[in-house]
């Protein structure tokens, strides 16, 4: 029969993080040595005393529908979450519990967004964003952002790109691609902006809330006037190893969060019941059970800043936290390296996969094409081999 796709799917770009990771794992089956820096995923294994919690979770028989927002009690650990580290006080009907964080995001946007409402996006931004905004019949409003000031939108940015039609503005911090956090500082100068406006909505995705080398986190829904209109995103996949786990939260306005319940009551129900069990251990647990996995990124990103910082043409801020470098690599646009015309970062990109077996991201797919995205959440014996191979194909 003829092929009958929907608009809106054909409209839409494929995960290029996914794609890259699905590229990769096809070269290796060819039996190439890739190093793969190009997917956000943690290489450690989830800690015992989670993968313990699971276990007990199925012998004792949790093996029926969870509630569609979450267990009780994992709303309750997630509730005294946001109030040890973020200082942030919500009641169980603002929490939704998802199936990761991506789709706590994608909950979002479907239940707020109308056809044709504004988001502003600081880029570069999470991958993803763009598109689920256009899923939801969005418009993308990209803020450019500059490495001079560490990839940060400044409040007179975010002035400039509010129009009537703003709905939402939706960052992450620490933000993925950059590693930049905000600091209160910062989050305080966007919120005078965003006083001005009452009714644009917050998301504050914090994934990598606990993946911080720098001065601290601050959720901006503790900064006065911005708790009613914030939606804090996180989820375990980063800091706890737990990628596959796939549980992601939000704490909102009760409005949002009644909403994204809704939707997900008719999308995918209640996430998978033993890993929310597991995920109220990993939240009860102190953050120094974890602290392992937060000083070894720390270390990878000073050591991948060392090294790359050796490689002319190699642009770099200095990430406070997540485990990406994004490097501006603009000066390498029209040259000719192994043959092959560099015009862009794509090329750049496809260069070092196929002339030095890694794996890296186009910053295009992240809203700023003079940069690429190197995960270092990989061990340093294949860091180190993977910056020696890019600084052998560059030469
Ligand atoms: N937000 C950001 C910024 C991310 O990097 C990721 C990575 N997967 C997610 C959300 C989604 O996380 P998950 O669905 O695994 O919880
Ligand atoms: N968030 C990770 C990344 O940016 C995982 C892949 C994805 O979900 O897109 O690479």
């Amino acid at each position: 029969m003829t092929q009958q796709l929907s608009e809106r799917v054909l409209n839409m770009a494929t995960s290029a993080t996914l794609a890259m990771a699905a590229k990769a794992r096809e070269l290796r089956a060819e039996g190439k040595d890739i190093i793969g820096l190009s997917l956000g995923e943690p290489d450690f294994n989830t800690p015992d005393f989670i993968k313990d919690a699971a276990k007990e979770a199925i012998d004792q028989n949790y093996n029926s529908y969870s509630p569609v927002d979450g267990y009780a009690d994992l709303k309750e650990a997630i509730i005294n979450k946001f109030k040890r580290d973020n200082g942030l006080n919500y009641t169980p009907n603002q929490i939704v519990v998802s199936t990761g964080a991506k789709q706590s995001l994608a909950n979002v946007a479907l239940a707020v967004i109308n056809p044709g409402d504004e988001v502003i996006l600081p880029a570069p931004y999470w991958v993803s964003y763009s598109d689920i905004v256009k899923i939801a019949e969005g418009v993308p409003v990209e803020v450019q952002t500059s490495i001079e000031n560490d990839f940060k939108m400044t409040a007179e940015q975010l002035e400039a790109a509010i129009t009537p039609k703003t709905k939402m503005i939706w960052y992450s911090s620490p933000c993925n691609p950059s590693g930049s956090v905000y600091s209160k500082e910062e989050l305080e100068s966007l919120a005078a902006v965003l006083r001005k406006h009452p009714n644009i909505i917050i998301v504050s995705d914090e994934i990598y809330e606990h993946i911080n080398f720098g001065n601290g986190h601050t959720s901006i829904a503790s900064i006065d006037g911005m708790y009613d209109r914030t939606v804090t995103v996180n989820g375990v996949s980063k800091a706890f190893a737990m990628t596959g786990w796939r549980i992601g939260y939000i704490g909102a306005p009760d409005w949002i969060a009644r909403a994204c319940n809704k939707m997900q009551g008719q999308i995918t129900s209640g996430a998978n019941c033993i890993a929310q069990r597991a995920t109220i251990t990993a939240l009860e647990a102190p953050v120094s059970k974890i602290k392992y996995m937060i000083d070894k990124f720390h270390e990878r990103r000073d050591l991948v800043l060392g090294l790359l910082g050796e490689i002319e043409g190699f642009q770099l801020n200095v990430p406070e936290g997540a485990f990406y470098v994004f490097p501006n690599i603009s000066y390498f646009f029209g040259k000719t390296i192994k043959g092959k015309k560099i015009e862009n970062a794509s090329d750049f990109s496809l260069l070092l996969l196929e002339e030095a077996n890694v794996a890296t991201v186009t910053g295009e797919a992240f809203g700023n094409p003079n940069c690429i995205r190197i995960s270092y959440a990989a061990s340093e014996t294949e860091l180190k081999e993977a910056i020696k191979r890019i600084k052998e194909a560059l030469s």
